[in-house]
């Protein structure tokens, strides 16, 4: 779910009140490198209040084997094919929400445009992938300003050609230079970007459709799709621990702790994080996460800036 339904205020409770089992691990043991398989010690919540004791065991249920799996994404398509191609409809009846989460998204990627392309990106041909699209919402409002192309992939073939329409260029006002170039009708863990075709990948409300495996299988083959520098944005729900698995669209809402074990395991860095300020109360917290392939050194000279709460040595 990506933020709201009728669910909602139901799982913002659930989400409180999960709780996350870190299991003692005998350091003597020897365990192999993680493979495909996650190892994911952390309990969660169904939206009927099921308990799980780890998402392993939940996602065993969910995925376990190849039917299971079809089953899954089949079923989160399905749920948004029975959504009205509009604002209200991928927002959950919070169009509302549209003008805070955009106004903070520029922020963000303004900052980030700054500090990781070089000049800011002015005088450069800028490319943009929005990830499960929808009707082209994040592209319209924000990507298709600051990028020359953006492309767009979404499975459902309805918000797709919604998509289409609102970016045809007599819809835009923005100049000839920038465009939606194409339109990818594929699910995020079947979808395998041109080799360093974008500066950013933009992911959001759209990542908890995907099981763990092909969460990190996916963003292993996206970070071939960046540019050098090149970076993505994810924005997402926050469970406030573990996760919470939501049983009609099947999807699922993990914590900033599920996500940075994730991170680890596609070999992404958290560059900067920012939570959106300004949602209504019932609604599960927001963080966008600015995710790098490698340690990255501020462009333009200047320092990063610390931390203010880390030590730091005066030099
Ligand atoms: N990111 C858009 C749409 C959010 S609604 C926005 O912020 O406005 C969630 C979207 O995720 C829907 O468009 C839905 O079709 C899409 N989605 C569902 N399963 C997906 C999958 N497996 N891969 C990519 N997108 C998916």
């Amino acid at each position: 779910m990506l933020c709201a339904n009728s669910n909602l205020c139901l799982n913002s409770y659930l989400a409180a009140t999960a709780t996350e089992t870190h299991q003692a691990r005998d350091k003597c043991r020897v365990r192999p490198r993680a493979t495909t398989r996650i190892e994911m010690e952390i309990g969660g919540l169904d939206s009927n209040g099921r308990e799980f004791k780890s998402a392993d065991e939940m996602w065993r249920e969910e995925v376990g084997d190849s039917q299971k799996k079809l089953d899954w994404y089949r079923n989160g398509v399905g749920y948004w094919q029975g959504v009205d191609a509009s604002v209200d409809g991928v927002l959950g009846g919070y169009a509302h929400v549209n003008e805070p989460d955009i106004k903070a998204s520029e922020a963000f990627l303004n900052t980030l445009l700054i500090e990781l392309v070089p000049n800011g990106g002015r005088n450069q041909h800028l490319v943009a992938l929005d990830c499960g699209s929808g009707i082209g919402r994040v592209t319209k409002n924000l990507l298709i300003r600051y990028f020359n192309e953006v492309d767009l992939l979404e499975p459902v073939s309805h918000f797709l050609e919604a998509a289409r329409e609102n970016l045809a260029p007599e819809n835009l006002s923005v100049s000839e230079e920038h465009k939606a170039s194409n339109f990818y009708c594929t699910p995020l863990q079947e979808f395998t970007p041109d080799t360093q075709r974008y500066d950013v990948i933009w992911v959001q409300w759209c990542i908890g459709h995907l099981a763990d495996d092909d969460f990190v299988s996916f963003f292993k083959r996206a970070k071939a799709g960046l540019k050098p520098g090149g970076f993505f944005v994810l924005k997402e729900n926050l469970a406030k621990s573990g996760f919470v698995l939501d049983n009609e669209d099947k999807s699922i809402t993990r914590s900033d702790v599920y996500f940075k074990e994730l991170f680890n395991q596609c070999g992404l860095n958290i560059y900067k994080l920012k939570d959106q300020k300004g949602f209504p109360d019932e609604l599960f917290a927001v963080r966008m996460y600015a995710l790098t392939t490698e340690t990255l050194k501020k462009v333009g000279g200047s320092r990063p800036k610390r931390k203010a709460n880390r030590p730091a040595i005066i030099k």
